[in-house]
């Protein structure tokens, strides 16, 4: 499954939650096959028309509570579904996206050579890069559709630049030292080099990760929306 189709997917999996037609006739008390991660496969226990029971593939069976069963970083929980009436769907935790998203690939520009230098999540800014300990700050796109920046597209990276700030220094102890520097630039708005203009400016994040991104957030939504019913239904 691409980006693309795991995003169809989850907006499908969004519809079928707030749909509200009636739901087919099904056995209350019936076992269901659940596939996920592409080949894995569980069985869920329902007796009167609830899920009690996850077997996961590794043979570890775990009760559900609140509508919902936790195995390792998974998470099974109870959509509704207008075909096939309530159905369990897999997703990852809460945290385990969480973790996912602070890992995506950030980029930066190094001061001086404006290198493209590819981290592992976001490390603050400016980031001293440990290999020669140059400063690099977050690589920015303009969106202004009359820049003349769009002609410098670099194959599929739009043109970058980064807001470096003056006479800001790397300490010996690893530490940024920013008091050399003018408030006022710290302070500015980042601006593209090329139009001047500060309203377009945006953190550049390559498409396929803004795709992953997106669908991880949209996964995100459908497992604390899950929760937040779940919590509503249990409340006195
Ligand atoms: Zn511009």
């Amino acid at each position: 499954m691409n980006t693309r189709n795991i995003s169809l997917f989850i907006l499908g999996l969004l519809a079928g939650c707030t749909s509200r037609s009636p739901q087919p006739d099904l056995p209350s008390d019936r076992t269901e096959q659940v596939r996920f991660d592409g080949t894995k496969e569980a069985d869920v226990v329902w007796k009167e028309n609830r899920p009690v029971e996850f077997h996961a593939p590794d043979g570890q069976v775990v009760p559900f509570r609140n509508g919902e069963a936790i195995f390792g970083n998974q998470i099974a929980l109870v959509l509704p579904n207008e075909s096939t009436g309530p159905r369990v769907t897999v997703f990852r935790q809460p945290q385990a996206i969480n973790l996912l998203l602070d890992h995506f690939p950030y980029i930066y520009l190094k001061e001086g050579t404006q290198t493209v230098i590819e981290t592992d999540g976001f490390k603050g800014e400016p980031y001293a890069d440990p290999a020669d300990r140059t400063l690099c700050w977050t690589a920015r796109t303009c969106g202004n559709p009359d820049c003349a920046s769009k002609t410098r597209n670099q194959g599929e990276r739009p043109y970058l630049f980064a807001k470096i700030v003056p006479r800001v220094r790397l300490r010996a102890d690893g530490r940024i030292d920013w008091s050399a520097a003018d408030p006022a630039l710290i302070e500015a708005s980042p601006e593209c080099p090329i139009c001047k203009r500060y309203e377009f400016v945006k953190v550049y994040v390559p498409e396929q990760v803004a795709a992953q991104q997106q669908a991880l957030a949209a996964e995100l939504g459908i497992v604390r929306a899950a929760r937040d019913r779940a919590a509503a239904k249990s409340a006195p």
